[in-house]
């Protein structure tokens, strides 16, 4: 123990897990890789005001969960709590959208939000997220709903439901939103609420309390709002899913609160994970460069939980096949033996062998232990007088089987017995 303890909110990642999440990071990258999606990194703060426009000043992210400071120069910066608007910050700012559109990116990083921490639920936490910038077109949401689907699917999960909802467009969603807050301004709500009412009317039907949703039984729903451009526009992605054999439910509730959000919706929940169930969501954003100085570039993207997934696989009892981290493990007895392994150690990493070695002068005895709890298929083993023969003793961990091999052969056999 030392002093110290990790923040609130927040947990480490060692070994043995921390390979699982690595593991599950890339898995949740590669079907974007396969689909021409490009790499993005952004610094992990960015000015304030970059998230209280890009994400929404009535959020619950931007007015109560952002980390923020002023550095000594008075610049007002934030801990990043989400991608999309760093992202499309950075695309913008590269002119990435003069070249040929859409503009595909995926991302990877630490992400923070001052959230009452619970299972599931971190002040820091990493996300795999994608966007595509720049193109209107009902194939491009599918594609990357049906890539998390893939995903998810290519790590073994199987609890997980997709719900789908659509937003409709600057064209309809107004006249929808007027006649929500006619009917809103009639319930008996809290203060809070109401002031909800009149700058994001639509995250009032995503409220968890009971006695708000009664109240909502009645509510206009955004679907008999739909213009025929949405109502065609949603019913493609709707086909496009169905015939990737991508089940999904609609979720007539399901909503993103600001004006820039547009179409398509969409979050990925998980069965096994109580009230944290969302593993992922997205949708379509076509406002949102508009609101940070941009060109008009209607765009789409997802999110995805890292943690949230390992908890996923945890709760449906999947481990993860793993590469072993050591193929080999060098067991040296006495100083002239030490350095002559060291060598063929060095020798077959190169060769791009994984191997370890026993540092620390251990014996026989604590090396060899060190040699099976490391999950070596393989122990090369030199003492003094194989030394002076000129060969290693080279012992499979699993059948126990030894066998001697010369010297000057044993890199290129150790490497073909492991494959
Ligand atoms: P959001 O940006 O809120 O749409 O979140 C996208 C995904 O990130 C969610 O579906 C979660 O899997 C994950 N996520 C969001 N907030 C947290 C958090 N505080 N702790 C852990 N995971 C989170």
């Amino acid at each position: 123990m030392s002093t110290f303890s990790a923040p609130k909110g927040t947990y480490d990642l060692l070994p043995p897990d921390s390979a699982q999440f690595l593991a599950v990071r890339e898995a949740l990258s590669a079907p974007l890789q396969r689909a021409g999606y490009g790499y993005a990194e952004t610094p992990g703060f960015e000015h304030t005001k970059l998230f209280s426009r890009g994400v929404g000043e009535s959020t619950d992210i931007v007015s109560k969960e952002m980390y923020t400071l002023t550095t000594k120069g008075g610049t007002e910066l934030a801990l990043r709590p989400e991608g999309t608007a760093s992202v499309l910050r950075a695309a913008l700012e590269a002119n990435l959208h003069r070249g040929g559109l859409p503009v595909k990116l995926w991302y990877s990083g630490s992400y923070y939000r001052y959230e009452r921490p619970q299972a599931g639920r971190y002040r820091h936490f990493s996300q795999v997220g994608a966007e595509a910038l720049g193109a209107e077109d009902p194939a491009l949401d599918a594609e990357l709903i049906i890539l998390a689907h893939d995903a998810y699917r290519s790590l073994g999960l199987r609890n997980f439901r997709i719900l789908l909802n659509s937003l409709g467009d600057k064209e309809c969603r107004p006249v929808y939103r007027a006649a929500l807050q006619d009917y809103l301004r009639r319930l008996d709500l809290d203060d809070e609420t109401r002031r909800r009412i009149e700058i994001n009317p639509l995250r009032v039907l995503d409220d968890k309390r009971e006695g708000v949703q009664r109240q909502l039984a009645d509510a206009p729903m955004m679907r008999d709002h739909l213009c025929e451009g949405c109502k065609a526009y949603h019913e493609q992605v709707r086909e496009l899913l169905r015939d990737a054999e991508v089940a999904f439910e609609d979720d007539l509730r399901l909503v993103r609160g600001l004006d820039y959000y547009t179409r398509t919706t969409f979050e990925f929940v998980h069965d096994g994970l109580g009230s944290q169930s969302a593993v992922g969501g997205g949708g379509r954003y076509d406002g949102l460069s508009q609101m940070l100085g941009g060109p008009e570039l209607p765009s789409v993207g997802w999110a995805l939980g890292v943690d949230r997934t390992v908890l996923a696989l945890r709760a449906e009892g999947i481990a993860l096949d793993l590469p072993r981290t050591t193929e080999v493990y060098a067991v040296p007895l006495g100083d002239q033996a030490r350095q002559v392994l060291f060598r063929a150690v060095t020798a077959l990493r190169r060769e791009g062998v994984a191997a370890d070695f026993a540092y620390g002068g251990k014996g026989l005895k604590n090396a060899m232990k060190s040699a099976n709890r490391s999950g070596a298929r393989f122990a090369m083993v030199l003492g003094e007088r194989d030394l002076a023969e000129g060969i290693i003793q080279v012992k499979n961990l699993e059948s126990g089987e030894q066998l001697p091999v010369p010297l000057d052969r044993v890199v290129a056999e150790v490497r073909a017995k492991v494959g």
